[in-house]
């Protein structure tokens, strides 16, 4: 994922959103992620999703399908919070971000 610093948020609450919905899974996350523009490999990913769960974010659980195990992610109540408070602040920053709003108020004075 090119840029990946700066993104990394953003996928982070993209699969907060999505398993605060319905339960999710590595490969299916991959996938649909990648609808969004975000090219993101296993080695990117799995990391980053015990990273949310060390920190409450999230919950798993192994699930049989057929031969393989899955590992079922879904959002906590700490995750939903967060999400609340992101989206706050994702309004905030796309009104600056893409309309430009107020963004000559908030220039520090020279
Ligand atoms: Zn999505």
């Amino acid at each position: 994922m090119d840029h990946r610093e700066l993104l990394s948020g953003f996928v982070r609450l993209h699969i907060l959103l999505h398993a605060a919905d319905a339960p999710v899974y590595g490969a299916w996350i991959i996938e649909e992620l990648a609808h969004h523009g975000y090219r993101l490999s296993a080695g990117t990913l799995y990391p980053m999703l015990h990273a949310l769960e060390n920190k409450g974010y999230l919950i798993s659980e192994e699930e049989r399908h057929g031969r393989s195990v899955r590992r079922l992610y879904r959002a906590t109540d700490l995750g939903r919070e967060g999400l609340r408070v992101a989206e706050r602040q994702a309004r905030e920053l796309f009104g600056e971000l893409v309309d430009g709003h107020g963004r000559e108020r908030h220039r520090p004075k020279s």
